[in-house]
């Protein structure tokens, strides 16, 4: 099979590897649709994520698609023919984080596309058989790849728990922001503002549902008198977030999805005087099927983030489009065309 291995920063050579054989409880997929990711980009132009170092070959990518073309002896979930969107993280099902039920929390963790685990921007892979998940056929093959960030954005609203009539503040409008929004909008979040400096993504916010955008650019957040219970931070700017954090209004809670800058200045007084809970995310668990009910439902809308396709010899396009083109949201490589 063909697979594009990045071999250092900045470059990625398309391959012939063998085909994965399934094991006892692994399907074998075809990999039909793969979102990129900021993070497949980071590897690409940096070689590394904090502690997470390319230190041989790797396949990225880790939102991916496809069908069930082969089963290994055990399985029992999947037949042949089945679409499947994969949860791109097998945990090790026995430590202390699994057994309590925050299986994204596992040491042990074997993650697509993060050293020294090769991802799906390749013609098949093979997954646990739990981790492969059916979808209706009413879903793309695209939408089924991007249940992976939809289900980031699920389980950040999770965190913040977001109900009916949640007041919601975004900052950050690409794929996860939107998602978030989208989320929270779907958990029944009635005010719902996002914040970017990009103006075609704040469009594309305003289509996809947002109460209302804000261009951070030509207006101060603190000047839109916008006092949210709950803020999903996206952006991943550390100038922002304190600033966005400020907004919170009593009892508030606070979500930082967004990667970038190790520490952020925390208006800590505002903090301690309104009681705000702060808290990270990292992935997600058990958000498979909550997600992909809402696309199926049309609560949320995937394929209007795809802006464009790229094949497996094209993959550094895909990475590259997003900094080069303002109107880029999702690239979506598609392995077999
Ligand atoms: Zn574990």
């Amino acid at each position: 099979m063909r697979a594009a291995v990045l071999h250092g920063v900045g470059k990625i050579v398309l391959e012939e590897r063998p085909r994965p054989e399934p094991g006892p409880r692994e399907v074998l997929v075809q990999v039909a649709s793969v979102g990129t990711c900021g993070s497949d980009v980071h590897y690409y132009e940096h070689g590394r994520i904090g502690d997470f170092v390319v230190e041989s070959p790797l396949v990225l990518g880790h939102e991916p698609s496809g069908t069930v073309v082969a089963v290994g002896s055990d399985v029992t979930r999947h037949k042949p023919g089945q679409r499947v969107s994969l949860e791109p993280g097998v945990p090790d099902f026995t430590c202390a984080q699994c057994r309590a039920g925050r299986y994204n929390l596992c040491p042990r963790m074997r993650f697509f596309g993060t050293p020294p685990i090769d991802g799906a921007f390749c013609e098949y892979v093979t997954l646990h058989e739990e981790f492969a998940h059916p979808v209706p056929d009413s879903l793309s093959d695209d939408a089924a790849a991007l249940i992976e960030p939809l289900s980031v954005g699920v389980w950040a609203c999770r965190k913040a728990r977001v109900e009916p009539g949640t007041r919601v503040l975004v900052t950050g409008a690409g794929p996860v922001g939107l998602l978030c929004m989208q989320a929270a909008l779907a958990f029944g979040a009635t005010d719902v503002m996002i914040t970017d400096v990009n103006a075609a993504r704040l469009r594309l916010a305003s289509e996809l549902g947002a109460s209302e955008t804000l261009d951070v650019r030509e207006n101060s957040l603190s000047d839109a008198g916008f006092e949210p219970d709950v803020l999903l931070e996206c952006s991943g700017q550390p100038a922002a977030i304190g600033e966005a954090i400020r907004a919170v209004g009593r009892a508030g809670r606070v979500v930082l999805v967004g990667m970038g800058g190790d520490e952020i200045p925390l208006p800590l007084a505002h903090v301690q005087t309104r009681e705000l809970e702060v808290t990270g995310t990292f992935r997600y668990a058990n958000t498979w099927p909550q997600a992909i009910a809402l696309a199926a439902s049309e609560r949320v809308r995937l394929d209007a983030l795809v802006t464009g396709h790229h094949g497996l010899d094209d993959v550094e396009h895909a990475l590259r489009a997003g900094s080069r083109h303002p109107e880029v949201v999702k690239a979506v490589v598609r392995p077999m065309e």
